[in-house]
């Protein structure tokens, strides 16, 4: 029986994995359709600085606006991107697009500020990524200050090594580098030293349990702030959902916060309205101020 129950686990699994490799290949063909045609769409969620609660910047996060199943989240197709080599494509065009709804909204009269364009660990060893970054800041008639990479930790520490002659010369460019979903990987002291970034952000996994009565998650998230501070580098805490979260995050100094309390990721026209209504609060607490002064 054990041996009867053994072989049709073993069919059960081949047919779920044949099934899952032929939804794989499905979806590769698709998306490269959809990278031709255009169907993917980049939203844009805001970062606030945690004491002020002013606007910082924002993180394009890309989407795939399907005919048929509706906006696709990016954990469903990026890993399938990576390993089809369709993710140079889809980056290059995420990268073009957020540059040129930069260029749209700076023509607009908006103060815009730095976006965060996230970068996969095929893309950072491309040693033509920084000749293509500044060729798409000129094309759109682009400072380089006002893009942000972000390359996740997760990366083995031997890749993020490999990769950071490409990331100094992006710093030398003026484009700034956040190390994303920290506390995820494999950082040592040494190797955090070693790399030419300007911000650290947090991992969600850590501000979740913030406000828990249990667990060690205050100590470890204090000790990232003061390591990262220590080290010059900005500190931004994702994925914060309330406000007990951020009254911690405020009291241990965590520089910036990005989360769905304050907003989820929103489409260009939205982000547009967030980068307004941010200055109306300047412009008012300005006014406010005038009589003192
Ligand atoms: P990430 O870079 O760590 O981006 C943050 C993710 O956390 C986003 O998910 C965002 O919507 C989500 N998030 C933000 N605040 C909250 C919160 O308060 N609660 C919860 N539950 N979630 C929150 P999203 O947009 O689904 O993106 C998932 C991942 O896909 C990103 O993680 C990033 O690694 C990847 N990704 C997105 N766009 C690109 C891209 O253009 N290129 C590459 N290589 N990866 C991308
Ligand atoms: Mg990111
Ligand atoms: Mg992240
Ligand atoms: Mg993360």
């Amino acid at each position: 029986i054990a041996k009867n129950k053994g072989k049709n686990c073993y069919q059960q699994y081949s047919a779920n994995m044949a099934s899952r490799i032929s939804e794989d290949f499905q979806m590769q063909e698709e998306l490269g359709e959809a990278i031709k045609i255009g169907h993917l769409v980049v939203h844009y969620q805001p970062k606030y600085s945690t004491r002020e609660r002013r606007l910082t910047g924002a993180e394009a996060l890309v989407r795939w606006q399907h005919p048929e199943k509706g906006l696709i989240a990016p954990d469903r197709f990026i890993g399938i991107a990576e390993r089809s080599g369709l993710i140079h494509g889809l980056e290059a065009q995420v990268l073009d697009s957020v540059c040129a709804q930069i260029r749209q909204w700076l023509d607009a009269g908006l103060v815009v500020p730095p976006i965060s364009v996230n970068l996969s660990a095929v893309r950072i060893h491309d040693e033509d990524l920084p000749t293509r970054t500044k060729a798409c800041l000129d094309r759109h008639g682009l400072d380089a200050s006002y893009l942000m990479f972000e390359i996740t930790e997760s990366l083995a520490v031997r890749e993020i090594l490999r990769a950071i002659e490409a990331l100094k010369r992006l710093s030398a460019m003026g484009v700034n580098v956040a190390l994303d979903d920290f506390g995820t990987g494999y950082s040592s002291l040494s190797y955090l030293r070693q790399l030419p970034i300007q911000q650290l952000k947090i991992d969600r996994s850590f501000i979740i349990d913030l406000a828990a009565k249990e667990g060690d998650h205050v100590a470890i998230v204090r000790s990232i702030i003061g390591l990262a501070h220590a080290l010059r580098l900005h500190v931004v805490a994702e994925g914060v959902e309330t406000e007990e979260q951020m009254a911690f995050l405020d009291k241990l100094g965590c520089d910036e916060v990005q989360g769905f309390l304050m907003s989820k990721p929103v489409e260009p026209e939205a982000f547009a309205a967030i980068i307004e209504a941010d200055r109306a609060r300047e412009g008012k607490a300005k006014i406010h101020r005038l009589p003192v002064a």
